[in-house]
This record gives C-alpha cells, structure tokens and sequence, in this order.
C-alpha cells in the first residue's frame, strides 16, 4: 500500500521505478469519473485503493478550450436532497463552493481538486499506465513509474485525450476542437467546423462572437432533434446561445450534410459532402466529431458490444474479465447512454458496492445512502428519454 514514506514532490503517492506495490483497487484517471468511484469507494469503506493519473487531477477539463463551459447548470439543491447536476460526491454542489451556474473547465478541474484533497485521496500523478494483464488473479499494471498489482482495477480514463481524428478523407488535414486552447486566438475569418453537436455548436458561438463567419455541417440534424435525452439532442443552454444576435448573423447550419473528404487546393481547403457540393475554406476545418474513447486502450479486456462500446456486467464489470470495471461516459446498458456527469456518477455506487462487498465490507448502509442520493441506480427499467434519472 502507498504511504507516506513515497511521498514525493510531483505526486502525493508517486509510484517509483521499483515500485511493486499491490493494492485492492487501482483507479486509472482522475477527472470526474475517477475522482467520483474514489469517493464512492472510500464512503463504501474500502480503503486499500490508489488514484492514478497520466498528468494531474482534472486534466482533461483544465485543458478544454479557455471559452467552453459546462452546459448542464449547477445549482444548490442539495439542501431539499436533490443532488447538484454536476455534483460527483453526496451532499457536494460545485454551484456552492464555484459561485458559477455554467463552470469552464479550469474552474471545474480545480473543484476536482479540492475533492481530491478534502476527501484525502491517495493520487499517484504523472503516472501513465501502459500496459494492463491480468496473471494469477492479480492485475499487472504497467506504469511510466514502475509496475502495480490490483485485486481490482476502475477504468475511469476518459475521453477528451483520445479525440476521434479518422473517419474520411483528409480529416488529418483538419484540427479537432480538443486541440484548441482558446478560440479567440485563432486565425482566419471563414470556419468550416466538421460535426454541429455540442462541441461543434460551441466552437461556432465563440468565434461568431469574435464576428467570424462560420459553417457547420453535420450529418444528421443536431440542432432539429425533438428528443428530451441531451445524450441525442442539444442542451438547452446551447439553444439559447443560438439566440445570440452573433449567431444568427454569423452562422450557417447545414443538416443531413456527411463529409465525405477534404484536401488542400492551392491554400484552400476544399471540403466535399456526400452529395458532391464543395465547400472552400482559407482556414483549416475544425472537427467536431467527438471521441474514441479510452476504452479502445483496454479493448482486450472485454467484450465488445455491437456499436464498439464495452458489454458491461449489471455491476458495470467486464464479462471476461472478473474485477476490471468501467466508470465514466463510456459506460452502456442496452440503449442506455451516460454520457453526462448526472447519468455517469449514478453507477458509481453501484461499482463500488460489487468492490467492496468481493472484500468482504457490509454494504446495506452504504447503499442506502447512495440511492436516497440518486447515485445508486440499479434499476434501469425506468430509463427513457422522459425519464427524470436518466
Ligand atoms: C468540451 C466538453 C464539454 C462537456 N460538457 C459537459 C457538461 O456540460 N456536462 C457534463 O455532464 N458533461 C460534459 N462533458 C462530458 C464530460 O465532461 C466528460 O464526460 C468528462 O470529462 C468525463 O470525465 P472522465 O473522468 O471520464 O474523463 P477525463 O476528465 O478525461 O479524465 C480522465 C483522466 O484519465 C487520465 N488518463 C487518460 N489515459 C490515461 C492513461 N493511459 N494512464 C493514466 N491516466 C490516464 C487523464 O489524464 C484524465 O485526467 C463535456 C465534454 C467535453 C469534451
């Protein structure tokens, strides 16, 4: 187990070159998902777990582009016990402590932060984990730092640093959005942004707002979608800044328009839909069709559902794979989408109760808590676009 004694200046529990510790749980990723299963598994009682990260707590956030902010609201309501929306720990309200109803991402990765140091969680950072076996029952988790055992092993490893940057031709000629630090300080006047939901719709508004003119092409109609899941259709808070005088001077939508290519034409880009129209550009595209996904990392270590996501036990562990669990915006069931932090965080409890009841550790009150909290769902029978927990 980490102690005090590998403390070190970069890391609180940095691993070492020769580590060979060997722990019930290793928690890989400390962004919200991370962050959140460590608390839940503390609060389940379990207490021999490490945090590990590739870079710092929150790194992922801290590194979103400077305007982007959170579209789902906080607010404090935890007083009359309904958790805060972007709430990863029970009785917690990031609107409490930020101030901020619409966080950006350097302020949410500070609030991960001080959960982080409020909760005392044991975090190894600046540790990539490379590698993952299984031998002998015992997970080998090989590191930059050196090499760690686990009984258990969360993967909570995220998807902002795995952007999807295939998908047609000569999309390596464009930039993902995950690559932008500030969409102020982009060159060029005319955008062409490649995928209109959030992160597309969101680059749009911010350079719109810096009065360039911008168009965004999508393949189906994003921005048209009647569902009441935002797993499917835009946020609310992205129709209102599509309301922006900006916007609606400077941006042009374009539905059920596929990119089938792109290339480079005497400095002009020049990007091709699936019905043959071309469209120029001085300015590189910029790519908004989201992400991979870090379970691509760890795709050896379950089966695989037929849309590519990993086929999860109802204890969001792998089929093949006994103790290896998943956590965070890749978790599926069914048609079951949790991709937001209100959908993710409700399997948290639930991960952890299969952890700690495999040591041993008497769960019934842990349990209560968390589902009189919402973050104990089990019962996915519910779950539909109308559905208020999902
Ligand atoms: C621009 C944008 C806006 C969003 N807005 C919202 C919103 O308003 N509301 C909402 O609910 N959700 C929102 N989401 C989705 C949500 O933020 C993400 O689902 C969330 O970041 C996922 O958290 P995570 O902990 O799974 O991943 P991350 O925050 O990416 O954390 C993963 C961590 O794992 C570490 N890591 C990765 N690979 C390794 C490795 N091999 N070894 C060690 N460490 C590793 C990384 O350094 C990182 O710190 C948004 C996402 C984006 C991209």
């Amino acid at each position: 187990m980490a102690t005090e004694d590998s403390e070190d200046e970069v890391g609180k529990n940095n691993l070492s070159e020769e580590s060979s510790d060997t722990f019930d749980v290793i928690i890989i990723g400390a962004g919200a998902a991370g962050v959140g299963a460590a608390i839940a598994l503390a609060h389940a009682g379990v207490e021999d777990f490490l945090l590990v990260d590739r870079d710092v707590v929150g790194s992922s956030f801290a590194s979103w582009p400077k305007e982007t902010r959170f579209i789902t609201p906080s607010f404090p309501s935890n007083s009359i016990g309904m958790l805060d929306l972007n709430s990863i720990a029970i009785g917690i309200s990031p609107a409490f402590s930020m101030k901020v109803e619409h966080p950006n991402g350097a302020q949410y990765a500070s609030h991960l932060q001080d959960l982080a140091d409020y909760f005392e969680l044991p975090i190894s950072e600046n540790t990539d984990v490379e590698e993952i076996q299984k031998l002998d029952e015992m997970f080998h988790i090989t590191t930059s730092n050196g090499m760690v055992k686990a009984k258990n092993i969360i993967w909570a490893a995220g998807e902002f640093q795995y952007p999807r940057l295939s998908g047609f031709v000569g999309s390596e000629l464009c930039r993902h959005t995950a690559s932008v630090t500030e969409y102020s300080n982009l060159p060029g006047d005319d955008f062409i942004i490649i995928g209109g939901y959030e992160s597309g719709i969101d680059a749009a508004y911010h350079l719109a707002r810096c009065g360039k003119k911008i168009r965004v092409f999508d393949k189906n109609s994003p921005w048209g979608e009647g569902s009441s899941d935002p797993s499917i259709s835009l946020a609310t808070f992205t129709f209102e800044r599509m309301l922006d005088p900006s916007f609606e001077s400077n941006v042009e939508l374009f539905s059920d328009s596929a990119i089938k290519s792109v290339t480079l034409v005497e400095e002009n880009y020049h990007v091709t839909t699936s019905e043959n129209e071309v469209f120029k550009s001085k300015v590189k595209p910029l790519l908004a069709s989201g992400f991979e996904g870090s379970h691509k990392f760890v795709s050896h270590l379950f089966e695989k559902r037929d849309d590519g996501f990993p086929l999860l036990s109802d204890q969001d562990e792998s089929t093949i794979m006994p103790g290896m669990y998943l956590c965070g915006p890749s978790v599926r069931h069914d048609n079951h989408d949790f991709c937001f932090i209100f959908k993710y965080r409700q399997r948290f409890g639930v991960v952890a109760e299969s952890i700690a009841s495999s040591l041993g550790i008497e769960t019934e009150e842990f349990v209560e808590a968390y589902r009189g909290w919402g973050m104990y769902l089990d019962d996915l029978s519910c779950c539909g676009q109308e559905c208020l927990t999902c």
